[in-house]
């Protein structure tokens, strides 16, 4: 027993808060919103910034150890946190996680390689990108995610235009690389050092948003894998890092892989874990985070992530999205295999995360098809 505790209330919060009382703990979130998916289902739920002082004190007395569920919470407060409390990632790798820049950094100086890159931060820095970098793509270094501030830049000529377009904050440019496909792979590392991982999964994006992410035998080569989990194990230990991280990886045409980015902690693309594996990416974060043993995962069944946007609750004619439906859970839950995870979200937006579904099944080709027909009858592209 004891208490857990998370800053951040999202549905990666959530999840942990489930697992956690599965196991046992008690758990106290700390978000500000008062329907926060994480909020609605812990234990406590302390509304406030993740800044507050009194909170964050708040906090720590009702915890045993703390962790987040978002890499762009303030440091400043996991540092206090991690004064009287075990803090679990440790404030430096989620700072590195913070800030596109340093960790193609950090990565580059663990010898694993990623895209080559430009800093843009000043007028200067845009005016001496050589030409090698063209196309690519310009990323804001901080607070990006589901593909928001990024612009394509075709040429150096659109580069001016492109960084005013995401408001000369600091940026870095990326060159457009020639993907094959994308992987990522959940490792978990204890304090004791320890450290074990999930099955590498393949991701399929939509509009720079994660949709579909496929577990399928024979899915990776077992060299590209492999040279995944020593890459992400790598960074793991570089920061001494506690709890489960996730790095995202391009397979180029060529076969090479290039990391791409980490979070430090639970990943979308690792949610397929919760019914395809013996131990999933939250019970590993509940486990690290109580300093329990990790033992290695195993994957029971090939399985495959449908990820599910507010898009599916507005109809297709429905710009607006000014009467939004209930998709049609029941068509989909009569098929075997099927495990519907929704977060509570009271609001459907456009892009945004309401929930996902696992599919699993025995036989990989049972997988995809039963897949295949869930995105037929909620209207998804069925690209995979
Ligand atoms: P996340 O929600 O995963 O945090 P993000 O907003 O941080 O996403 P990235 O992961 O950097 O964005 O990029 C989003 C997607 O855009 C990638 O998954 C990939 O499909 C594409 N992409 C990004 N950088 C490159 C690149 N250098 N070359 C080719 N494609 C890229
Ligand atoms: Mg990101
Ligand atoms: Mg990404």
């Amino acid at each position: 027993g004891g208490t857990l505790g998370v800053l951040g209330g999202g549905q990666l919060g959530q999840m942990f808060v489930h697992a956690a009382q599965a196991a046992g703990y008690r758990t106290v979130v700390l978000d500000p919103d008062a329907s926060s998916p994480a909020g609605l289902v812990s234990h406590q739920h302390i509304r406030a910034d993740y800044t507050d002082a009194s909170a964050l004190v708040q906090l720590s007395r009702a915890c045993d150890a703390i962790t987040t569920e978002f890499e762009n919470v303030p440091a400043t407060s996991l540092a206090a946190l991690a004064k009287v409390r075990p803090v679990a990632p440790p404030a430096v790798a989620v700072s590195i996680a913070q800030n596109r820049a340093a960790e193609k950094v950090h990565f580059s100086h663990h010898g694993v390689p990623c895209a080559p890159f430009a800093v843009i931060d000043s007028a200067d820095a845009l005016a001496k990108v050589g030409p090698t970098l063209f196309p690519g793509i310009l990323k804001t270094s901080r607070l990006g995610y589901d593909g928001k501030g990024q612009v394509s830049v075709a040429r150096k000529d659109d580069l001016a235009a492109a960084w005013e377009q995401l408001g000369q904050v600091d940026c870095v440019l990326e060159q457009r690389l020639p993907l094959d496909f994308e992987c990522s792979v959940i490792v978990a590392r204890s304090a004791d050092g320890s450290i074990v991982h999930l099955p590498v999964q393949r991701n399929l994006h939509h509009n720079g948003i994660l949709a579909v992410t496929e577990v399928l035998p024979g899915g990776i080569a077992a060299d590209v894998a492999e040279q995944a989990i020593d890459a992400a194990c790598t960074i793991a230990r570089a920061t001494e890092y506690v709890g489960v991280l996730c790095v995202e990886f391009f397979v180029l045409e060529d076969g090479r892989l290039v990391a791409n980015e980490m979070a430090p902690r639970p990943h979308n693309s690792g949610h397929y874990s919760q019914d395809a594996c013996d131990l999933s990416q939250f019970d590993l974060q509940v486990r690290t985070l109580a300093g329990l043993p990790l033992v290695p995962p195993r994957q029971h069944s090939p399985a495959i992530m449908l990820n599910l946007l507010g898009d599916l609750w507005f109809a297709p004619d429905d710009a607006q999205g000014t009467t939004p439906t209930t998709p049609n859970w029941g068509a989909i839950l009569a098929l075997p295999g099927v495990h519907l995870h929704l977060y509570g979200k009271t609001q459907a937006r456009r892009g945004r995360k309401m929930g996902h579904i696992n599919i699993t099944a025995r036989e990989a080709t049972q997988v995809l098809n039963t897949a295949r027909e869930v995105a037929q009858i909620l209207g998804l592209p069925a690209d995979f």
